[in-house]
């Protein structure tokens, strides 16, 4: 009964104004935002370290690139003297004319011996073997089809000319490309050649020493598109033409570069690294597979992002269960403190809570020189009502009476509290004698019109005798001289019947 009265709103004193945001939204705010920005934060880390896994694999593969570069470059040096070498002993009529094996120890310098070198041979206008590294009776063999011959033969400013790769008949097929310088007679007509074969091999062992990772790839294509040799190796892909694959033609953009693309030889995404070579008609290519850079970033990612996400969820979950104990908590401290400063029985203002309202009304109507009204209301004869009906009916017809008051005030200043017993304080600021007057009459006409029988009543009901007293401004009272005053003027309404209103005389 006691929690119903409290929730009829007529009767609470009223609620503090509400703040735009309280302190639990506060707190989920706060969480969420913490997490966020903690989410935030790793993302960006994350992001960075994508771009330090790509960033890497770039100077890996540039760093591969230079390495196989130099090697090439500086055999391919060597190999250029050994035929320059051939090239001037067959035309010194001296070195021609020596013996087999001293013209060949004179020729063929010991690099004819390295381990990848095929041969060595210097070939007529017609394509034959004149003179063998391989064998002191030149091997029979018609290579006049050969590029590495054609060309010396057909264009006479060639020059130095790489060859493509080619299956070796001298050497059972072996994979080979060649390096061949033009002959010529004095009057500069064609004479043969003198070419150097390398194995392919050599690439094969060069590239092989590389850590590229499971999917990386390296190759070395000759700059018309003709593909030497490709790591991982494929028999299939040496001598094929790519020169209209996408990958290729960015290829011959710049001297060197890098770019993520997709393979033409196996479709697998890659970070490409290029290099043209300075000074031989050749580019090497590095790549790595994408999967393989960014491998250990994305298990890296997997555990923190998840860790992260884990983190902000319970960051956030924790601001929603600590702000949802804030709000309990905050209820629980706003319903004691309107206990504290509310009457159990009838959910008016209490004794205590009335003396600090009256003290500020008190002081407010002072200080802006305004009018202040009390009515001091009594129940008539309700120690006979409690001895004929009980207690409890008792307590029933307080709550009543107080529903009455609270129902009849209604400026937000107007405050109604139990004073004690069966007696109650009703503090009107702002309030004329004769508005308070009003107010008073309605309150009394209110409880009587309750007609909750009280047979020991000269009225047959419960009635209430109501005093008024009133402040001017031009007074000098203070505030117990206004509760004296409405107590007398509540004895004289007692004094002269009950169940009326009576205004105390100005002094
Ligand atoms: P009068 O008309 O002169 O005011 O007579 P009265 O009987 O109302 O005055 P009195 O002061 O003699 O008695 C007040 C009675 O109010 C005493 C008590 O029985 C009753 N009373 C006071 N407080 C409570 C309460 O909380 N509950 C109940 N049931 N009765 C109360
Ligand atoms: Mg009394
Ligand atoms: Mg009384």
């Amino acid at each position: 009964m006691a929690t119903e009265k409290l929730s009829d709103p007529s009767l609470n004193p009223p609620a503090p104004a509400r703040r735009r945001l309280s302190a639990p939204n506060v707190i989920v705010l706060c969480g969420t935002v913490i997490a966020l920005a903690m989410a935030s934060l790793c993302a960006l880390v994350l992001y960075q370290g994508r771009i330090d896994a790509l960033d890497r694999a770039r100077d890996t593969s540039r760093n591969l690139a230079l390495l196989a570069e130099r090697d090439i470059e500086r055999n391919f040096e060597l190999y250029e003297l050994s035929l320059q070498a051939v090239v001037e002993g067959v035309q010194r009529a001296d070195v021609m004319a020596l013996p087999p094996r001293l013209r060949s120890d004179v020729l063929f310098d010991r690099a004819a011996t390295a381990r990848d070198l095929g041969s060595i041979l210097v070939l007529d206008a017609n394509g034959r073997i004149v003179i063998d590294s391989g064998s002191l009776a030149p091997r029979p063999g018609d290579f006049s089809d050969r590029p590495y011959f054609t060309a010396q033969r057909d264009h006479p400013d060639t020059g130095l000319f790489i060859s493509g790769p080619y299956a070796s008949r001298l050497r059972g097929g072996a994979p080979s490309i060649a390096l061949s310088r033009r002959l010529s007679h004095p009057d500069g007509s064609f004479a043969g050649v003198a070419m150097i074969a390398i194995n392919l091999e050599y690439f094969r062992n060069l590239f092989a020493g590389l850590s590229l990772g499971p999917h990386g790839a390296v190759s070395l294509i000759a700059r018309d598109g003709l593909m030497i040799m490709r790591q991982p190796f494929d028999a299939k892909v040496i001598g094929r033409d790519i020169s209209n694959a996408d990958t290729f033609k960015r290829f011959r953009t710049a001297d060197q570069g890098s770019f993520g693309e997709k393979s033409s030889i196996d479709g697998r995404r890659r970070l490409y690294y290029f290099r043209n070579f300075p000074t031989l008609p050749l580019i090497i290519m590095v790549a790595e597979g994408e999967e393989d850079i960014y491998a250990a970033w994305h298990r890296r990612a997997i555990i923190i992002g998840s860790s992260m996400g884990v983190l902000a969820i319970g960051f956030i979950t924790l601001s929603f269960v600590l702000a949802a104990q804030f709000r309990r908590r905050m209820r629980a401290e706003s319903e004691l403190q309107l206990l504290a400063r509310t009457d159990g029985l009838t959910g008016l203002h209490n004794r205590r809570t009335l003396g600090e309202i009256l003290d500020q009304e008190w002081r407010r109507a002072r200080r802006t020189r305004s009018l202040f009204s009390l009515l001091f209301v009594d129940i008539d004869r309700f120690k006979a009502f409690n001895d004929a009906y009980g207690h409890q009916a008792g307590d029933d017809a307080l709550a009543a009476v107080a529903r009455c008051i609270g129902d009849n005030i209604r400026r937000p200043a107007d405050t109604a509290a139990r004073y004690g017993g069966e007696e109650f304080i009703v503090v009107l600021p702002d309030t004329s004698a004769d508005g308070a007057a009003c107010i008073a009459e309605k309150i009394r006409a209110a409880i009587s019109d309750l007609s909750i029988e009280h047979a020991g009543s000269e009225f047959g009901r419960v009635t209430a005798s109501i005093g008024l007293a009133s402040w001017q401004p031009e007074r000098d009272d203070d505030v117990s001289a206004l509760i004296r005053a409405a107590d007398e003027a509540l004895y004289d309404a007692k004094a002269s019947g009950r169940n009326r209103v009576m205004q105390s005389s100005p002094a």
